[in-house]
C-alpha cells in the first residue's frame, strides 16, 4: 500500500485550491460537500466559479496563487491544467508545509482523492492508486447502485440513538439490534422521512429491550373441541399475544383464526393413521422458538391433558430449562355428553367414567372389561371408531347385557355435530353405515336423551 486511506477532519479547516477551469471545477465539487473553508485562486475562473464564488460557497481571490498566500491550509490543489504553473503553485504549497495534490499528477502529489459513494455520514472511498480509474468506476457504480440513497438519512437518525441504545447490554444485543434497524425495520420506513424513522427506532428499541428481558415462553393451550365459544379466556388472550402458534390436526379453523395477524402458525398435525409429524420433531419446535424468546402457544384440541402426549413435550421444555404453562379445555367427552343430554356420572347408575383410547384398547387390562360390562358403567372412548368390533367383542365376553347402549358423537360442538345412537349389538353395523369421516367419540352406557336425539341437525344449529 503506497497510500495509506484516512479520513481527514476539515470541519472549518481552510483548503485551498489553484485553477478556474474544468478540473478545478470537478474538484470544488467534491470539495464543496465538505464543511471546510474553500479558497480558489484564480485569475479568470469560469462562470460556475464565479457563481459559487458570489452565493459564498467558495472564497475566490482574482489572481494566481503566490509565495505567502499559504499558511495553515491542511490541504493544497493544484488545478492548473498547466505543468509548470502546477509546478510553481505546489512548490509554493510545499514551502508553507501544506499537502499537496497535482490534479492528474500522481508521482508529484503527497494525496490523492478516491472515488467516493457519498451517503453522508456514511462516505464508502474506493482507490487504486492510480492503477485501475475504470475499475474504481466501476467498483463505484455497483455501489452506488447497491446503497439505498436513504441511507445516509438512516445512519443519521441512528446516530442520535447511539446513547439510547446502552439500554441494552454490551455486545450482541446491540448488534442484534442494529442489524434489526439498518436492514429491516430501516428499509421498510426509509422513504416515509426522518420522523419516520425515529418512530421506528423508538419502537424497535422497546421491542428488543423488552424481548431481552422477557426468556421465551410455552402455553400449551386446550382448543377445545371446536366450537370457538368453549375455549377459554385464557386460551384467547394466550392467542392474543402468541409469536408462534404450534396446532394439531384437530383445532378447527375458525380458532387459528384467533391468533394475532402477525403470529407464525404451524401446523403440527397428526393423523392417527397417515403421515405425522414425529413427536421429537414438535418438541424440538416447541423448545428451538421458545428459547428464540418467543411467546409460543401449543394448541392442542380438547384438554391438553388428555390423550394429548403433553408429558412429552413439557419434559422437552423442562430439560431445555423454558418455562411453560398449562391452560385446560373442554375435552371431547364433555362436549360430547352435553350434546346427548346426559352426564358422565349419576347418582346410583355409576359413580366413576373412564375415558380410554381406542389406539392402545388392547391392552386393556381384562378387570377393567369386567368392570365395564357391569349394568350401569359409563366409559368415554377416544379415538375409537376403528376399534368398534373389538369393544364389542370383549364386553360381551365379560357378559355385557347386548342390549348396552352405546352412543357415538361425531364432530361435537361443531355445525356438522353428528349423534348416532346405537347398542351393544348393533354398534359395527350402525358405524359402517354412518360412514363418520369426523372425530368421533364413544360412550359406552349412555343414551341420548329423547329430546336431544330427535333434534334435527338444523334445530340443533338454532339451539347452539
Ligand atoms: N385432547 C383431546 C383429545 C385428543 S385425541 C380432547 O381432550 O378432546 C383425539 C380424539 O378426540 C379423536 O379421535 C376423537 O375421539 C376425540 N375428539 C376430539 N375432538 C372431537 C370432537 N369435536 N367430537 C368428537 N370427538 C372428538
Amino acid at each position: 500500500m503506497k497510500h495509506y486511506p484516512v479520513y481527514l477532519s476539515v470541519k472549518g479547516q481552510r483548503i485551498a485550491l489553484s485553477g478556474g477551469d474544468e478540473a478545478a471545477v470537478a474538484k470544488l465539487r467534491l470539495l464543496m460537500k465538505t464543511e471546510a473553508d474553500i479558497v480558489v485562486y484564480a485569475s479568470d475562473p469560469v462562470a460556475d466559479i464565479q457563481n459559487w464564488a458570489a452565493r459564498g460557497k467558495i472564497s475566490l481571490i482574482p489572481r494566481a496563487l503566490e509565495a505567502g498566500d499559504l499558511s495553515d491550509e491542511v490541504l493544497f490543489y493544484a488545478a492548473d491544467e498547466d505543468e509548470e504553473e502546477d509546478a510553481r503553485t505546489s512548490n509554493i504549497a510545499r514551502d508553507a508545509g501544506v499537502l499537496v495534490n497535482i490534479v492528474d499528477n500522481l508521482e508529484d502529489s503527497q494525496f490523492i482523492t478516491p472515488a467516493i459513494v457519498d451517503r453522508d455520514p456514511v462516505t464508502v472511498a474506493i482507490g487504486t492508486e492510480g492503477a485501475a480509474p475504470v475499475l474504481a468506476r466501476a467498483i463505484k457504480a455497483d455501489l452506488e447502485e447497491r446503497l439505498s440513497p436513504n441511507l445516509g438519512m438512516l445512519a443519521r437518525v441512528g446516530k442520535t440513538f447511539r446513547k439510547a441504545v446502552e439500554a441494552l447490554p454490551f455486545g450482541r444485543p446491540r448488534r442484534d439490534f442494529w442489524a434489526d434497524y439498518y436492514f429491516k425495520a430501516g428499509p421498510r420506513v426509509e422513504t416515509k422521512g426522518e420522523v419516520a424513522a425515529q418512530q421506528e427506532l423508538d419502537e424497535l428499541l422497546f421491542q428488543h429491550i423488552y424481548a431481552d428481558k422477557q426468556p421465551g415462553h410455552v402455553a400449551f393451550v386446550g382448543a377445545g373441541p371446536g366450537d370457538p365459544e368453549l375455549l377459554t379466556l385464557k386460551a384467547r388472550k394466550a392467542l392474543d399475544v402468541a409469536d408462534v402458534v404450534i396446532y394439531d390436526r384437530l383445532v378447527a379453523p375458525e380458532i387459528l383464526e384467533l391468533a394475532r395477524r402477525e403470529a407464525k402458525l404451524i401446523d403440527a398435525g397428526k393423523t392417527p393413521y397417515g403421515q405425522h409429524t414425529p413427536q421429537e420433531h414438535i418438541n424440538g419446535l416447541i423448545v428451538d422458538h421458545a428459547l428464540q424468546g418467543h411467546l409460543v402457544v401449543r394448541l392442542k384440541s380438547g384438554d391438553p391433558t388428555v390423550f394429548g402426549r403433553l408429558d412429552e413435550e413439557l419434559e422437552a421444555c423442562d430439560e431445555a430449562h423454558v418455562a411453560y404453562t398449562v391452560v385446560p379445555g373442554i375435552t371431547a367427552a364433555s362436549a360430547a355428553v352435553a350434546s346427548v343430554g346426559q352426564s358422565l356420572t349419576k347418582r346410583g347408575r355409576n359413580t366413576s367414567v373412564r375415558f380410554l383410547t381406542g389406539h392402545a384398547i388392547d391392552g386393556f387390562a381384562d378387570h377393567d372389561w369386567r368392570e365395564l360390562a357391569q349394568p350401569g358403567a359409563v366409559a368415554a372412548i377416544y379415538m375409537g371408531k376403528k376399534a368398534a368390533r373389538f369393544i364389542q367383542g370383549r364386553l360381551i365376553m365379560h357378559g355385557a347385557d347386548h342390549a348396552t347402549p352405546v352412543t357415538v358423537v361425531e364432530n361435537a360442538s361443531r355445525a356438522d355435530q353428528r349423534v348416532i345412537a346405537s347398542t351393544l349389538s348393533s354398534l359395527p353395523q350402525d358405524l359402517a353405515e354412518a360412514d363418520l369421516t369426523g372425530p368421533a367419540l364413544t360412550f359406552v352406557g349412555l343414551t341420548p336423551r329423547r329430546a336431544a336425539a330427535t333434534l334435527t341437525k338444523f334445530q340443533q344449529q338454532e339451539l347452539a
